[in-house]
């Protein structure tokens, strides 16, 4: 056993695995950005089994290994955006399967799901997870291949049991993926709760300086599930780039600290417009108000993460109106950033979206929290 075996995630995220660049001695991992790889005169590889990079690239495996280990996985695969990375693994299904999904998840995921697997004859339900029990109605033995959740789920940030789930999806046959985009190994490992996949959108937390688009999955197993998905990326080339890969490692190393501090001003935020008289609901899991506070806490032992949800008192035009008069929160979409975002996303989903035209959904940075609080007290005021 090395020493990196035993080191703690903080450790191995700070160090990126303690990498030391043997060429140089450099602290740093170098970027080898050749697309190609030499063989020997045998004509075998010459270093690693390296043939070509769509394959293998040493940068996006130095993250893999990074995130493997933050998860506790026994594999990881990065792709070019997360989107990318979630079609991998419902395209790995064949016509025929069933997933079950939830009905608020992240908006362009549900959209593309609902009309891939209407074209390809996968099976789909979205259940209303605030039912007891919704789970267990859905899933169909043997059909059902995938039970896909995100929690908590975006903008709501309604918490779903991960350990429950699992054990429905997998009495039922199927595979439990979990999208911990908002979560991060930080705060929840849900392979340790029985998970099978962890997907991230490694365009937010993981790299943290929206400057990178990349997705992620992690596996508890190397299974036949799994050798479709790598077989899907290999072939169908989603791959991340190495200048990309090398960024996410980079913004990777301070992870960390980034959650916790993104986490601590939340809760500050959270906690001081709970009950404001310009708010109608903070939904928040770290306020003890929350309907699955218990579940969160239980789950989430490293903290409630950095994203919530205001409900706006005068609706719709008060939420736009409150949105407009912010100068310290910036009015974009996308999470996980050191800088503090603010969406409607009613307006960013359209008709169709079941979010409430007063919700504004809040990705609380790093800044120093009371110029975030000012600035929505400004705004609302
Ligand atoms: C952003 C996001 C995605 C999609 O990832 P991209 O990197 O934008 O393709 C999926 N799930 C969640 C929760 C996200 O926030």
């Amino acid at each position: 056993m090395t020493d990196s075996d035993t080191r703690r995630p903080a450790t191995l995220a700070a160090q990126t695995l303690h990498s030391i660049d043997p060429a140089t001695g450099g602290v740093v991992p170098v970027i080898q950005p050749s697309t190609t790889f030499v063989r020997d005169r045998d004509y075998q590889p010459l270093v690693d089994g390296r043939i070509y990079a769509r394959d293998h690239a040493p940068n996006p495996e130095q993250a893999e290994a990074l995130l493997t280990r933050l998860e506790g996985g026994t594999d990881a695969l990065l792709f070019a955006s997360g989107m990318a990375a979630a079609a991998a693994v419902v395209q790995a299904l064949r016509p025929g399967d069933h997933i079950v999904a939830q009905n608020v998840m992240y908006w362009t995921l549900r959209s593309w799901m609902v009309s891939f697997c209407a074209e390809w004859g996968i099976g789909l339900d979205l259940v209303d997870t605030s039912q007891e029990g919704a789970f267990e109605e859905a899933v169909q033995t043997g059909k059902t291949k995938l039970v896909w959740i995100e929690t908590p789920a975006n903008p709501t940030w309604d918490v779903i049991d991960i350990a429950a789930v699992a054990e429905v999806a997998h009495a039922a046959g199927a595979q439990l993926v979990v999208d911990s985009t908002v979560v991060t190994p930080v705060l929840s490992r849900p392979l340790e709760l029985g998970a099978d996949i962890v997907f991230h959108s490694a365009t937010k937390y993981l790299n943290g300086h929206s400057d990178v688009l990349a997705g992620a999955l992690v596996t508890a197993n190397e299974d036949p599930l799994w050798a479709r998905i790598k077989d899907n990326r290999l072939n169908v080339g989603g791959v991340l780039g190495t200048f990309e890969a090398w960024l996410l490692l980079r913004g990777m190393r301070t992870l960390y600290l980034r959650v916790e501090r993104c986490c601590e001003n939340a809760m500050a935020i959270a906690r001081h417009f709970d009950g404001h008289a310009a708010i109608e609901a903070v939904l928040y899991p770290g306020l003890e108000s929350h309907p699955r506070h218990a579940v969160a806490r239980k789950q989430m032992p490293g903290g409630f993460g950095g994203m919530l949800s205001l409900r706006i008192k005068g609706g719709r035009e008060a939420a736009l109106r409150c949105t407009a008069n912010l100068n310290c929160f910036q009015r974009a979409t996308s999470l996980g950033g050191v800088e503090s975002l603010v969406e409607h996303r009613a307006s960013v989903e359209g008709p169709d979206s079941p979010i409430p035209d007063d919700m504004l959904r809040l990705s609380v940075g790093v800044e120093d929290v009371e110029d975030l609080i000012l600035d929505l007290e400004t705004a609302l005021a």
